[in-house]
């Protein structure tokens, strides 16, 4: 039984009857009246598996939501005011003696040589000139995600789940009944007065979380002091009149940052920020006065807190989606989480009664994501040397959890980036960040020492004509969706 059908409750809907159709029955009850979020553009490329684990033809999903290809996330003036540098989706030169490229690219940059590590980055080169191809399948070099329509996201996954055997019910939940003995949820109440039983209850019910929250009372760990963006103004508008750009833009803002994420019919804008530090009118002044092109909508603010569910299963309740946590879009990472949940929950999926081991490894591997992610989000404001505004002096001065901090003194002593199997951004995410933002390590693996300077900057020349040639002979990105699209005819 799913309670939502925003993006987590419909992703959950389409991946349990596409797999475990046949183990159980799906039932998914949502409210039009209460809506979804109706925000969550942005992709990482583990969409694409998604996606095309549920067998759909990306050329249709992307028509039918109106979605771009997108290689990396543009940062603006987060450093610094004025620096600028994309988190790209694939790796920057390639190892060489198992040694990371970088290491060797810091040796010439320490001698003053070796130019700029960016442009020996496909996805970069590919932002900088607004050009898209895929990779060949199996590509280690880089990868893709997309930026959709929020709202039609989960209508394209509703179609293709209810079309395979879930069940939908429109209708307001009122009540949640408890199993007096074991505490369990036995059943959703609605307005109208139909009694809705489970055996295994997920909650997709967003920021109201329903079930895990309210019913069950599980606790909500807070993560304000190190992520104090709370809110967010959104703003849709028309599309620029310039190239497709194949790629998310953050902008960082006096009082946080802001958004830009061209679809194919609107450009979606955001300013995400402190309400600490301004207030929902400044904040959509600001907003207003930067997007480029014409508003689409009046400004809208969402209120959100960072932080997560202590336990995202519990008893016979699943947390998806805004329910079991949230972590501000910065790195595009929510629907990300969903789906990692979603796979872990298909994997554990009780059949009969629900095991306490299970429900132990689930949160354990939840907690494991987050707290990646948290590190992550938190390194693009302390980094700084932004001393502007009240929000970056307090951003750029705060205590950050010990996690980071040893990640941080492990790459300014030695180039080198904490290394883990499990979670969210590896090493080329951590280096573009690290660099982006302007923190050069003090050494390097001395194994980067053994070539003749000379031999590894010719390397590195070549390496950077290889990438400007690939990226020189791809269609541009626009040129290359429109010939997708026509390629399929058209959708209704
Ligand atoms: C400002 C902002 C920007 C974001 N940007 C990104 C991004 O770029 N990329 C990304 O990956 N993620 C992003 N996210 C997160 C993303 O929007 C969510 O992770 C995603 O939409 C999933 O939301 P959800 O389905 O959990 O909740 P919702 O969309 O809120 O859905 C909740 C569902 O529960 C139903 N419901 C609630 N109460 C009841 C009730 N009583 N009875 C019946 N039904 C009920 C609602 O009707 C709805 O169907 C962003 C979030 C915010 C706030």
């Amino acid at each position: 039984m799913i309670l939502g059908g925003g993006t987590a409750g419909w992703m959950t809907a389409a991946a349990l009857v596409n797999q475990l159709g046949h183990a159980c029955d799906v039932r998914l009850v949502e409210s039009e009246e209460i809506g979804i979020v109706g925000v969550g553009e942005a992709t990482l490329p583990h969409i694409r598996f998604f996606v095309e684990s549920l067998g759909i033809d990306e050329a249709d999903f992307m028509k039918a939501t109106h979605a771009t290809f997108k290689v990396g996330i543009a940062f603006h003036d987060f450093g610094s005011i004025g620096s600028h540098y994309l988190h790209p989706f694939g790796s920057f030169g390639a190892p060489l003696n198992d040694v990371p490229f970088h290491h060797y690219w810091l040796r010439l940059h320490a001698a003053g040589r070796g130019g700029e590590i960016w442009d020996t980055s496909i996805c970069n080169v590919m932002a900088d000139e607004c050009r898209f191809e895929p990779p060949p399948p199996g590509s280690p070099l880089y990868n893709y995600a997309y930026q959709f329509d929020s709202t039609l996201f989960g209508p394209y996954l509703r179609n293709y789940a209810t079309a395979r055997g879930a069940v939908r019910t429109e209708g307001k939940v009122v009540d949640v009944e408890l199993e007096g003995e074991s505490g369990d949820v036995r059943a959703l109440k609605l307005e109208s007065g139909e009694r809705i039983e489970g055996d295994l209850f997920v909650d997709c019910s967003g920021f109201r979380a329903l079930l895990i929250g309210e019913a069950l009372g599980e606790e909500w760990e807070d993560w304000s002091q190190w992520l104090p963006c709370d809110r967010a103004v959104a703003m849709p508008c028309t599309p620029a009149d310039a190239p497709l750009e194949p790629y998310t833009r953050a902008h960082a803002m006096s009082g946080g940052w802001r958004w830009r994420i061209p679809l194919q019919h609107r450009v979606g804008n955001g300013y995400v920020y402190s309400s600490a530090h301004i207030s929902d009118q400044e904040a959509a002044d600001a907003l207003a006065r930067v997007v480029e092109g014409k508003a689409m909508a009046d400004p809208r603010v969402l209120r959100f807190r960072a932080g997560r569910r202590k336990r995202s299963w519990s008893r016979n309740v699943v947390a998806i989606g805004l329910s079991s946590g949230f972590l501000e879009p910065l790195e595009s990472t929510s629907i990300y989480l969903v789906q990692g949940a979603i796979a872990q929950l298909i994997e554990m999926f009780p059949i009969g009664r629900v095991r306490s081991e299970d429900v132990a490894e689930f949160n354990r591997a939840t907690d494991v994501e987050y707290d990646r992610i948290r590190d992550f989000l938190i390194l693009h404001y302390h980094a700084t040397s932004r001393d502007d505004s009240e929000f970056w002096n307090h951003v750029r001065t705060m205590d950050v959890p010990d996690t980071l901090h040893e990640k941080m003194d492990l790459w300014r002593r030695s180039a080198r980036v904490a290394k883990y199997s499990q979670g969210l951004f590896f090493e080329p995410s951590w280096v573009a960040v690290y660099l982006g933002q302007g923190i050069v390590p003090d050494g390097w693996d001395q194994r980067a020492d053994a070539a003749p300077l000379p031999e590894l900057e010719r390397a590195v020349d070549r390496l950077r004509c290889q990438v400007a040639e690939r990226v020189g002979a791809m269609p541009d990105a626009a040129q290359f969706l429109a010939t997708r699209n026509a390629s399929i005819g058209s959708v209704g």
